[in-house]
């Protein structure tokens, strides 16, 4: 298998996911993953120019909606509009049999309903993202979740009065904890981001896990599943944008991944990157700049070695 491949984390003016994956395979020919698209069209934008410019792909090969909220799928319009996708991979709410409260839930799946809509227009495949689904020749599949869960959770997604009760609760989040034992205690029960696909790519036999917001549960149950697969990371995404609510020092000490990614520039938990650090992981975040991970790819013009994070300190 080709081990060549590299990895951009785009740098967004606020707390969204936007991943670019380059892999080439055993011909060199190149394939394009974007994983989420950022929260706004502008972040959309920003991944389309990306690849246009340090890429020789014309389109993306596959692109990947870990989850509906606004900060992974705002940005997908865009990049629809702009750039050919041979395949697509989202949630699609209509597998759930049990489908009565998706009238309740409108609310919360319009971007995602949105975004169905476009790509059938624009006669692009999208699949239903769920846990075993792969790629052709990326060496890319899905961990997490499965429809049973999805389904399941989807009974929980918000509806339009408790959308902006959430938003008030987050304003009003507890400060950070000091402690392990706090920490730990912290659990993100978002029924979205517990649905967020979990993405692993493996090139050569590495290990790279990409976790959009994942939560706690979701995480110790593809560990159950993927013992092997979440074992020793070389690479991991820490979930939710480095949150202190989306993983627990048992999942980090299981993962022990060897570099951790934030994507994000505000609210990183200090607790969790200091513990990472304190491991042997080399940490990085988004916050000052795009962040490339390069394997057998040529340098570029203007980025310069990432600086990681050495005590992080809010
Ligand atoms: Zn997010």
């Amino acid at each position: 298998m080709s081990n060549k491949y590299e990895i951009e984390m785009l740098s967004l003016d606020t707390n969204a996911d936007a991943i670019i994956i380059r892999y080439f395979d055993d011909n060199d020919d190149e394939y394009i993953v974007l994983i989420d698209a950022g929260k706004t069209e502008a972040h959309g934008e920003k991944a389309v120019n990306q690849i246009k410019q340090y890429s020789n792909s014309k389109k993306i090969h596959l692109a990947i909606c870990t989850h509906s909220d606004k900060d992974h799928i705002g940005g997908f319009k865009y990049v629809i509009d702009n750039m050919g996708i041979d395949e697509f991979w989202i949630h699609n709410p209509q597998i759930c049999s049990s489908t009565s409260k998706l009238h309740s839930i409108q609310e919360s799946l319009k971007d995602n309903k949105n975004i169905r809509d476009m790509l059938d227009r624009n006669g692009v495949q999208f699949k239903h993202v769920r846990e075993g689904l792969q790629h052709s020749v990326i060496p890319i599949k899905i961990l997490f979740p499965d429809d049973d869960f999805y389904c399941l959770k989807l009974q929980d997604f918000r509806d339009y009065e408790t959308l902006t009760e959430i938003f008030l609760e987050h304003i009003n989040e507890s400060s950070d904890p000091n402690t392990e034992e706090k920490f730990n205690k912290l659990r993100d029960l978002s029924a979205e981001n517990a649905t967020s696909a979990i993405c692993y790519f493996y090139p050569n036999s590495q290990k790279y896990l990409f976790t959009g917001d994942a939560t706690p549960e979701s995480l110790e149950k593809t560990i159950k599943k993927y013992n092997n697969e979440t074992k020793d990371l070389d690479w991991l995404q820490v979930p939710h944008h480095g949150s202190k609510n989306n993983i627990t020092t048992s999942i980090m000490d299981y993962f022990k991944p060897k570099i951790a990614y934030i994507s994000a520039n505000k609210n990183i938990s200090e607790f969790l990157v200091n513990y990472l650090i304190n491991r042997g992981t080399d940490v990085y975040s988004t916050e000052d700049g795009n962040k490339l991970h390069r394997c057998g790819t040529d340098s570029r013009v203007g980025y310069s070695t990432a600086t990681k994070i050495l005590v992080f300190s809010l």
